[in-house]
């Protein structure tokens, strides 16, 4: 990570940061935190500011408390493992490197119910999930959360898995999906760290945002659901979904379902906002919710019929254009100025 702060603009972008005037803000699919397993040196001023930028912007920094102690950044986020803060804490009290201004605490899984109770008792801001090899995560997970719930602890918990260097990608999408998705899905934990070395900002964030996403935590895009399609479906269900993304896809919080076909379409609608659904050939049926409200209408309209649907919910916004984005930097350079 410190050589993508070689190019900081490029690293804000992919970290999902909008700029302004050459500067980040953040936005509802910009990364909440970024760990740095070890920083820049003081003297390297450009990345140190990088850094600062983000921090600004509201991107927590964790950084280990024993690279802190070597390197400290102001304003960074200790990260310490529990044994190690549950000794200090018995000892007296934890003490955070210089310049750090917050604590979180590893956990690995493997640590006694004591040394869990003492999260209790730290003021930390919280724990990183990060279950220790040769461990299942998802078992070892589960004692955590249990100890947690007995304890009324609502401490966040991010799940941190880390992935060796060159590991591909499906595989990566694969493994975080039943490790950490199979807890996430069950109300375990408030959000995922994935840790790559070398892989693209872009590709974990985005990755890890739609495991978010399907794990119904947090939205960021518009959400599909679609039938897989059999021999009743009246249109081509890729081509069609293809094109009500492209319109729709900036509607965070919003779900739209496609289905192909009457028959079934509208049982397995699932919990979707809006449904645009095969009626007969070249005919869609358009619904809100589980009703129907629109029949019959002919294909080549039923794209914009279904936004007008939308706009007449107060579900819509406006896609950025050039215009909408220069008013949004405007009040955001306000925003900078009144935090000023
Ligand atoms: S919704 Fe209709 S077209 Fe789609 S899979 Fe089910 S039966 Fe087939």
């Amino acid at each position: 990570m410190p050589q993508d702060l070689k190019q900081p603009e490029a690293s804000y972008r992919k970290l999902g940061a909008k700029m302004v005037v050459g500067l980040p803000f953040k936005e509802i699919a910009t990364t909440d935190t970024i760990y740095m397993a070890e920083l820049p040196p003081a003297s390297d001023k450009e990345a140190r500011r990088a850094l600062t930028r983000l921090q600004d912007a509201g991107v927590f920094t964790i950084v280990p408390a024993e690279v802190l102690r070597q390197n400290p950044l102001q304003h960074a986020v200790a990260l310490m493992p529990l044994a190690e803060v549950a000794a200090a804490h018995r000892d007296g009290s934890v003490q955070l490197p210089e310049g750090a201004g917050r604590l979180v605490v590893r956990v690995d899984g493997t640590e006694t119910d004591e040394d869990l109770a003492c999260l209790k008792e730290v003021d930390a801001v919280m724990v990183l999930l990060n279950i220790a090899e040769g461990t299942s995560r998802v078992h070892a997970g589960r004692r955590v959360f249990e100890h947690l719930h007995r304890q009324h602890n609502d401490i966040p918990v991010i799940h941190h898995r880390v992935f060796p260097a060159g590991t591909e990608r499906s595989q990566l999408a694969i493994t975080a999906g039943t490790e950490v998705g199979a807890l996430l899905v069950d109300g375990l934990g408030d959000g995922a760290l994935i840790e790559c070395p070398g892989e693209d900002l872009e590709f974990l964030r985005l990755m890890t945002f739609g495991m978010l996403q399907g794990s119904r935590m947090r939205n960021t895009k518009t959400d599909y659901v679609s039938c897989p399609s059999c021999g009743r479906t009246l249109f081509s269900l890729q081509e069609v979904t293809d094109q009500i993304r492209e319109r729709t896809g900036h509607l965070p919080g919003v779900a739209i379902a496609i289905m192909g076909c009457i028959v079934n379409g509208p049982g397995e609608m699932a919990d979707a906002d809006f449904g645009y659904v095969g009626g007969a050939p070249g005919k869609i049926d358009l619904y809100v919710g589980k009703e129907v409200v629109r029949r019959g209408i002919p294909m080549v309209t039923a794209t914009d019929e279904l936004i007008e649907l939308i706009k007449q919910h107060g579900r819509w916004v406006e896609p950025p254009t050039e215009e909408n984005e220069a008013d949004h930097e405007q009040q955001q350079l306000e925003e900078a100025g009144a935090r000023a």
